[in-house]
């Protein structure tokens, strides 16, 4: 059902998705974007697969089931992304999740590669560390896991669940080679901590290059 809530969420992440586009993060109609529906936090509203994300508009959000059953959408056309099974997951294992973003930025795809087999980035020393909830010290390490990517998401999550075991609740994730998911108590805490782990990654990166030319 249509609420204004649901209009008011699909609006602000609409602009939150253009936003992403204009850095570079949701290149060739890549990544995926969800948030629970206001009325029935068993349902969620996700961006619909294919669309050209710095044209994306707030219809071409369809709402979905916690099993990824299509519930509305403008058009029969319109098909949930293959990486939906990833969303639904993440709500259903952490109630307090109410937004879940997706980047393809050229840094997340290379330094999850490079990185993989130590299954993990750790960030020290950067104050922007505390972009992430519950951090409130640049003191610390921060986790960003590693999964290797695939094109089964039941394979992405299982690797994912032994992650959250080792390392109990975080706020986001690399797939080798493919992109970042971040997600939050709403749609400002997972923005902020997409572009924080997107800062952390460009300056890992920068990092990387100045000790390669030393
Ligand atoms: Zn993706």
């Amino acid at each position: 059902m249509q609420t204004v809530e649901n209009s008011l969420i699909k609006e602000q992440l609409t602009e939150t998705i253009k936003f992403f586009s204009k850095k570079g993060w949701s290149p060739a109609t890549s990544t995926n974007y969800s948030h629970r529906c206001s009325n029935n936090p068993e349902n969620l509203i996700i961006s619909r697969s294919g669309v050209d994300k710095s044209q994306f508009k707030a219809s071409d959000f369809i709402q979905i089931n916690l099993a990824g059953e299509i519930l509305s959408s403008d058009s029969p056309e319109f098909k949930s992304s293959a990486e939906t099974e990833i969303h639904t997951y993440l709500y259903q294992k952490f109630p307090g999740i109410k937004c879940v973003l997706h980047t393809h930025s050229v840094l997340g795809t290379v330094l999850s590669q490079k990185f993989v087999s130590e299954k993990q980035i750790v960030f020290q020393n950067y104050e922007i560390i505390k972009g992430i909830e519950g951090n409130h010290t640049h003191d610390t390490n921060l986790y960003l896991p590693i999964v290797k990517n695939s094109q089964n998401m039941k394979d992405i999550n299982f690797e994912l669940e032994h992650h959250f075991q080792r390392l109990g609740e975080f706020s986001g994730f690399l797939i080798a080679g493919h992109g970042l998911y971040a997600w939050g108590k709403d749609l400002f805490s997972a923005k902020r901590h997409i572009e924080t782990f997107e800062f952390l990654l460009e300056c890992e990166s920068i990092k990387g290059n100045l000790a390669w030319r030393s």
